[in-house]
């Protein structure tokens, strides 16, 4: 036996893993096959956005919690602003639409307090955000962004300081569940753990049982940064972390972190990626032209054209919920992905209920939502795939 733990991907999931299982044990092992946090994982592109006031549903709200409180740990421990509540965070959307109306019963099931703000007082406390008709402010005072890279680096540096070890570039090509343990192996090296956990992102897939593969795709999200005509007016204390859905608009964004340039994204729809290793990482003309659009409509204190641009990977799901658990039909494997474009802010309460059933602890969150079984027991499935675009079908040949 190599180690008691095993964590397959050392990202956003697998270092909150990592440090909150090295916590309760030794034998404590990561593996990836990049530098963690790599720009190319969806680690990348600074920032993220945290809310406690959550529309996708109130199943969420224990690992949020968990998170909030966890994310302060990390900070306190490591002496960085991991998450940032400053500005708190701020949703604009039709008073009328599915947007508002999901947050609304959403953070009501949750009991997670937000503040609705009328047209008038958004104008003059948010004159950064040009407003279209009906639009109206729900502002989460516990919301805010995470500094993505810091929370990984830092998470892996607290689970080293407990004994974890990481092997950095060691991507694993194979799970061979066994008698005497679970063999993984990159190459022609393995090792032998007596638990395994699968946390590789938008490469999972490759990992899973392949029953599994039809359930889940790869999803190609792009963020853009916008300088700032006076940066000032886009400091977090001013500019909160946002979400605007008003009809066919949607995007959001970050204040900004560099005192120059504003990131947004969400401005185009995701869409599927076909092959991992050939994803496009540039955004096309049109990605440029809709986004320098979006900008001139409803943000003018930014100009209108990206500085800075990168498409980034994460896995979705069939129902756009995330798949935690053990795997049936690989004893000794637990799974923990398919965030489908937004795990960050969850990940570190997450990691906790990940190490809690890895312990055999009663987990303090709820995370049976998740379960990877749903697919197959008969549950019922949103099929919305998080609002994924469809690969084209490849054209016959001839
Ligand atoms: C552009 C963008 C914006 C987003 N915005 C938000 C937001 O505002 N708020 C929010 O909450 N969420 C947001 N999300 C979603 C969130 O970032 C992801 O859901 C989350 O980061 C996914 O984490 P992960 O651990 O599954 O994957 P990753 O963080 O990508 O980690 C996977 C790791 O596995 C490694 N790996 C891959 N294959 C192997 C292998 N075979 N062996 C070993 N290692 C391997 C990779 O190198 C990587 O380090 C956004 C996502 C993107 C891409």
């Amino acid at each position: 036996m190599d180690g008691k733990i095993a964590v397959i991907g050392v990202g956003t999931t697998g270092s909150m893993i990592l440090w909150r299982s090295s916590l309760r044990s030794g034998g404590v092992v990561g593996f990836d096959s990049l530098h963690p946090a790599s720009d190319n994982t969806a680690v990348g592109g600074d920032s993220r956005m945290f809310r406690m006031a959550y529309k996708e549903g109130s199943q969420y709200s224990g690992l949020l919690e968990d998170s909030e409180r966890l994310w302060n740990e990390l900070g306190a421990a490591s002496g960085v602003r991991i998450l940032d509540q400053t500005g708190g965070a701020l949703t604009i959307a039709a008073d009328n639409g599915d947007y508002a109306r999901s947050l609304r019963d959403s953070a009501a099931d949750a009991g997670a307090h937000f503040e609705i703000v009328p047209p008038d007082e958004l104008r003059r406390r948010f004159p950064q955000h040009q407003l279209l008709p009906g639009d109206v402010g729900l502002f989460d005072p516990r919301g805010g962004f995470l500094r993505t890279e810091s929370a990984v680096l830092n998470a892996i540096e607290q689970a080293e300081s407990n004994g974890a070890v990481v092997h950095k570039t060691r991507g694993i090509d194979s799970i061979v569940p066994g008698d005497g343990g679970v063999e993984i192996r990159s190459g022609d090296e393995s090792w032998t753990f007596e638990r395994v956990v699968i946390s590789a992102g938008a490469w999972s897939r490759d990992l899973l049982p392949s029953r599994y593969a039809e359930h889940v795709k790869p999803g190609r999200i792009l963020l853009t940064w916008f300088p700032a005509r006076k940066p000032a007016d886009f400091q977090n204390s001013q500019f909160p972390a946002f979400m605007r859905d008003s009809g066919d608009v949607h995007m959001w964004g970050a204040p900004t972190l560099d005192g120059h340039t504003v990131k947004l994204g969400g401005i185009r729809r995701p869409d599927e990626i076909v092959d991992l290793e050939s994803m496009n990482r540039e955004l096309t003309t049109a990605e440029f032209d809709a986004s320098h659009t979006a900008v001139e409509q409803l943000l003018p204190g930014l100009v209108p054209t990206a500085i800075r641009a990168k498409a980034y990977p994460d896995l979705y799901t069939r129902d756009a919920q995330p798949l935690i658990g053990w795997l049936p039909d690989l004893p000794g494997v637990y799974v923990t992905t398919g965030f489908s474009g937004k795990g960050f802010k969850m990940a570190v309460g997450v990691g906790e209920a990940v190490a809690q059933d890895l312990f055999g602890e009663k987990q303090s969150a709820n995370v049976d939502f998740a379960r990877p079984g749903r697919f197959f027991d008969g549950s019922p499935l949103d099929n919305s795939w998080g609002r994924l675009i469809p690969a084209s079908p490849v054209p016959a040949g001839g």
